[in-house]
């Protein structure tokens, strides 16, 4: 009975992690290419650094249900981590603008970020104001 028991959680837990929405590798590798070959190009020698990649249901990100990408800056010791709104998270320019923020290393959108297409109204025009720090709808 307690193996029944063990491989029953086990099968919940697989069931409930296994099946988590995660950034496929083919988006994360042409993502990847692309934030680095940018971020090169405009002086941030460094380019992408290693990244832990997380995503959150849409609208639940706590900053606000506009918010659809966040890049949060390691510690010295854990990676910097990039977080993804599950609609976006096939979303190479979505992806891409977060590592971008990694090579940059702090928020804020300097013109590397228009200049090679990252910026959410490069894709999606959306009138609905401006939304500091994070990737968001209409955001700048
Ligand atoms: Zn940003």
């Amino acid at each position: 009975m307690p193996y029944l028991m063990i491989w029953g959680v086990a099968s919940l837990i697989y069931a409930v992690v296994g099946q988590r929405p995660t950034v496929r590798p083919d988006v994360i590798t042409s993502a990847a290419r692309y934030a680095d070959s940018c971020a090169r190009a405009w002086g941030y020698a460094h380019g992408v650094p290693p990244v832990v990649y997380r995503t959150f249901a849409p609208g639940s990100h706590p900053l606000g249900a506009r918010v659809i990408g966040e890049w949060r800056p390691g510690d010295g010791r854990a990676p910097d981590t990039v977080l993804v709104d599950t609609i976006y998270k096939d979303t190479v320019w979505a992806v891409a603008h977060e590592l971008l923020h990694g090579a940059v290393g702090r928020p804020g959108h300097p013109f590397a970020f228009v200049a090679c297409g990252l910026m959410t109204w490069q894709h999606a025009p959306v009138a609905d104001g401006a939304c500091a720090g994070v990737l968001c709808k209409g955001g700048r």
